[in-house]
């Protein structure tokens, strides 16, 4: 099944205790691409500016992914973020977030990114995630991420997005603060009212917990000792269970979303391992699948 996600593609700048890099391919889309196109094949929509260059496109198609939809806004400048990490990776702080061209965007899908089966709405300003939702109006899957930004400025367009989604991904405090809820369960029913059939909750090295009406399913994180830079886990995380659902064919059921979720969790301990998606660029299928038979020796799904 085709898969289009939306989100954005950006220029991050980041530091750790022990490194730091000034200008690394990011952005929610970019980290949820790289991996879900080990699974299908997967088309990009969001902004970019005149400094993102073949280099940055090369990266992409390397791995497959379709750039047809990745609007060029001439004289314009891409989504900047820069993050610090605390000495526990987990802690991080934003320095800064430049909009830039994602300022003035409206996303226009092309017909082939319309009929995607399977949709992602990576974390961007919510409005934009409906207008992107609206256009795939005949996706079978639609699942979405955000972040505490989202929820502190544009709480009711979230609640609305969210409405509209059959899969909320978000971490466990993110899910916390939406619902103001601070027991996990009980916020990620009061989300479940919110519309979606799933609620997955990220919960970093602790790994993730799917909630639904009639169940709970909770996968440990891959336990890696080797964490270089953590940006974009969550999209990672996100890229491989959407690619993986993607891949399969027939009915999303329990069972399906359980592996899924496997997948997610193999592709995001490899994003751990390296800066931005690093890790993943040249990674093949057949080390995500040891890793996640790994993690069914660890955990039943
Ligand atoms: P994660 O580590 O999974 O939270 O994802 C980090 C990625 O999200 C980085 O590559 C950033 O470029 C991107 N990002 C950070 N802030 C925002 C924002 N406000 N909207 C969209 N993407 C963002």
């Amino acid at each position: 099944m085709s898969l289009t996600v939306v989100g954005s593609i950006a220029f991050d700048a980041v530091e750790t205790q022990t490194g730091s890099r000034d200008r690394l391919l990011g952005g929610s889309a970019v980290h949820f691409a790289i991996a879900s196109s080990q699974f299908a094949e997967t088309r990009v929509v969001g902004p970019v500016g005149d400094d993102f260059g073949e280099g940055e496109y090369a990266i992409l198609r390397n791995r497959g992914v379709v750039t047809d939809d990745i609007e060029h806004v001439p004289g314009g400048k891409t989504f900047f973020w820069a993050g610090r990490y605390h000495r526990d990776i987990n802690q991080r702080d934003t320095l800064q977030t430049d909009l830039n061209v994602f300022e003035d965007f409206a996303p226009k899908l092309s017909d082939a990114s319309r009929a995607a089966e399977v949709l992602f709405l990576a974390n961007i300003q919510p409005d934009l995630q409906r207008e992107v939702r609206e256009q795939c109006s005949s996706a079978r899957f639609a699942a979405m991420d955000s972040m505490n930004l989202w929820i502190d400025i544009a709480h009711p367009s979230l609640v609305r997005t969210i409405g509209l989604v059959d899969c909320l991904i978000l971490n466990d405090g993110e899910l916390k603060q939406l619902t103001d809820e601070p027991n996990l369960i009980r916020a990620a029913h009061k989300a479940l009212d919110m519309g979606p059939r799933v609620v997955i909750a990220k919960q970093g090295e602790y790994g993730s917990a799917m909630i639904t009406r009639d169940g709970y399913f909770g996968i440990t994180a891959f336990p890696t000792a080797d964490i270089v830079e953590p940006t974009g886990a969550g999209d990672t995380f996100a890229g491989g269970l959407m690619g993986f659902l993607a891949a399969h064919e027939g009915e999303i059921d329990g069972g399906t979303l359980r592996r899924a979720m496997a997948y997610g969790t193999a592709c995001a301990s490899f994003n751990v391992e390296g800066f931005g998606s690093e890790r993943l660029y040249e990674l093949g299928r057949a080390e995500i699948d040891a890793r996640v038979a790994d993690l069914e020796q660890m955990t039943r799904f």
